[in-house]
C-alpha cells in the first residue's frame, strides 16, 4: 500500500496522548473546563498576571513525569524509521511524547511545555524546572522574561511556512486524535486533498471534519494506529 505514497504528513493532537494519562484541554471534563483559558493562555492574561500563567504551566510540566508513550506514538516513530519515503508528523500537543517514542522528523505547532522562551532576547531553551518571575535567562542574564515555549490562544502557530510546504507535497495525510474544530490545524486535511493526498482520519470518534476525509478509522488510538501503520508498511 505505500507504493505512491512517498510523503506522508500525520497531523497529531489531544487524542493521542490522553490514552498515556495525560489531561486534554478541550473534552468536557479537560482542563478548560477547569481553568479560564483568557487567564492562563493568553499574552494577555501574562501580562495581567505572570505568577498565575507559571503556576499553570508549572504543573501541567510537572504532570509529565509519570508519562509514557503509548502504542499510538510508538507506532508513528516505527511508521518514520522504515517507511521508504518521508514522515513528517505534525503535532498539535505540547508534550514530548512523540520524541520519547522516537519521532525526529516533528514539528510542534502548538510550542513544547519542556522549552522556556525569553521574551528578552527570543532565547529558547530546553527547560524541565519550573518557571517564575525571577527566573533569569540563560543567555542574556535577565529576569522578568522567561516564558513556557508554547503558542497561547491570540498567537500565530509555529512553522505554518513549512507545513503548508509537507502539506503540498503529501501523498498521504493522516489525522490522529484531533478533534478538527481548532484552526489553523482544522484546515490542514483541505489544503492536502487540494495537493492531491489520500487523507485518513483516525480519532476515538468521528470529528467534527469527518466528513472531508477519504478514509475514517474509529476507535482507541493505540488500537486503530498500530493496526494502520501495519497495513501501510505491508
Ligand atoms: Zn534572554
Amino acid at each position: 500500500m505505500a507504493k505512491g505514497l512517498s510523503n506522508i504528513v500525520v497531523l497529531t493532537g489531544a487524542g493521542l496522548s490522553a490514552e498515556s494519562g495525560l489531561s486534554t484541554f478541550r473534552d468536557r471534563d479537560g482542563i478548560w473546563a477547569k481553568y479560564d483559558f483568557r487567564e492562563v493562555a493568553t499574552p494577555e492574561g501574562f501580562r495581567r498576571n505572570p505568577q498565575l500563567v507559571h503556576d499553570f504551566y508549572n504543573q501541567r510540566r510537572r504532570s509529565l513525569a509519570d508519562i509514557k508513550p503509548n502504542a499510538a506514538h510508538c507506532a508513528l516513530a516505527r511508521l518514520e524509521r522504515e517507511h521508504p519515503g518521508t514522515v513528517v508528523i505534525v503535532t498539535q500537543n505540547i508534550d514530548p511524547l512523540h520524541e520519547a517514542a522516537g519521532s525526529k522528523n516533528l514539528i510542534h505547532m502548538h510550542g513544547e511545555l519542556l522549552k522556556a522562551l525569553c521574551a528578552r532576547c527570543e532565547a529558547r531553551h530546553a527547560w524541565t524546572d519550573d518557571l517564575g518571575i525571577d527566573t533569569v535567562c540563560p543567555a542574556c542574564g535577565r529576569s522578568g522574561g522567561m516564558r513556557p515555549d508554547v503558542v497561547w490562544f491570540g498567537e500565530m502557530p509555529y512553522a505554518m511556512e513549512q507545513i503548508h510546504a509537507a502539506l503540498t507535497a503529501a501523498d498521504l495525510f493522516l489525522s490522529v486524535g484531533t478533534s478538527g474544530s481548532v484552526y489553523p490545524a482544522a484546515g490542514f486535511v483541505a489544503a492536502a486533498r487540494e495537493s492531491g493526498a489520500h487523507t485518513v482520519e483516525l480519532n476515538f470518534e468521528p470529528s467534527e471534519g469527518a466528513g472531508l476525509f477519504h478514509e475514517a478509522l474509529h476507535g482507541p488510538a493505540t488500537v486503530v494506529v498500530p493496526a494502520f501503520v501495519s497495513r501501510l508498511l505491508c
